[in-house]
């Protein structure tokens, strides 16, 4: 089997407008695919193939990344993203920027650095000197995530959403990416799982894991990393990723999440009642999926 393999989510328990625009939503995907298997192609290695493919899904209004991020309770943006390189474990992560557009972009320029998570203020700043885009936070914005926030507010609508991939390149390489606006009515300056290495996002030189859904639950259950050392312990990587979702939900939470191993085994399993998904696999056409149904 081996890869190249690019396996992405765009968070578990898909929201109503996912559910209205599926065909929007496929294509989002779709584009994330091609356009980690265009930075493959062209020579790029899993880290860069995972970046290219959630600056797309970042961009994606429908998504809760990026532009269309879930707000705070005070009706501002805070955005988080990692990045883990398996082959030497270097990891990048910012949390609760307000400015950085592509909040991807700015936990590769962390993982390139001697620290691993860079924090509000500061990690715009960084992401500026960088030469990341700034925008102001009105760009994350959108009316879908205003309106969901207001419900939110009044005690209904599911919460969940983020992005996310993992990949195995040519050369072995594996390497992980998640990116969120985090869980809509959160109190400013939360941090879920997505930016925490080993609890949303983990890589090593076996195993590739980006994880969605509670993610107090996710950090408590050190889902990500408890992914690799089932793998490690010699469990099948379907089974070992049951295994973490059910420790999370025994914890009380729910979601899904993606791996992909360096056998080039895939599996992007959820307990939610979807999750915006899709694979693409060296010689085959990208597929992508919303609800239940596997098309793989
Ligand atoms: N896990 C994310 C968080 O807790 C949200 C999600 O995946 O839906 O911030």
């Amino acid at each position: 089997m081996n890869g190249p393999v690019v396996v992405i989510h765009a968070g578990a328990g898909a929201g109503r407008a996912v559910l209205a625009q599926k065909a929007r939503c496929r294509a989002a995907l779709n584009e994330a695919l091609l356009s980690a298997r265009d930075a493959l192609e062209s020579g790029a290695d899993a880290t860069a193939a995972v970046q290219a493919a959630v600056r797309v899904l970042e961009d994606f209004e429908l998504f809760n990344a990026g532009h269309g991020a879930a707000l705070c309770s005070d009706g501002s943006a805070e955005l988080s993203a990692a990045l883990m390189r398996g082959s030497d474990r270097a990891a990048g992560a910012v949390a609760a920027l307000h400015r950085t557009r592509q909040p991807i972009d700015a936990a590769a320029g962390v993982l390139e650095s001697h620290q691993v998570l860079l924090i509000g203020d500061q990690g715009d700043r960084f992401a500026a000197e960088m030469g990341v885009e700034q925008v102001a936070n009105d760009y994350f914005i959108t009316d879908r995530q205003r309106d969901f926030l207001e419900d939110r507010l009044a005690g209904a609508g599911e919460a969940h959403g983020t992005v996310g991939a993992v990949c195995l390149d040519a050369g072995g390489g594996l390497a992980a990416a998640t990116s969120t606006g985090g869980i809509s009515g959160q109190p400013p300056g939360r941090v879920g799982d997505s930016p925490l290495i080993g609890a949303g996002t983990w890589a090593d030189d076996s195993v590739a894991v980006s994880c969605t859904g509670d993610g107090e639950m996710f950090v408590r259950a050190a889902a990500a990393h408890s992914v690799a050392t089932l793998v490690a312990s010699g469990r099948d990587l379907a089974e070992a990723c049951a295994a973490v979702l059910a420790d999370v939900g025994s914890l009380g939470g729910e979601g899904g999440l993606i791996a992909v191993d360096a056998h080039g085994h895939a599996t992007m399993p959820f307990v939610t009642a979807a999750m915006p998904r899709g694979m693409w696999r060296s010689g085959q056409d990208p597929v992508v999926a919303i609800g239940p149904r596997q098309p793989y």
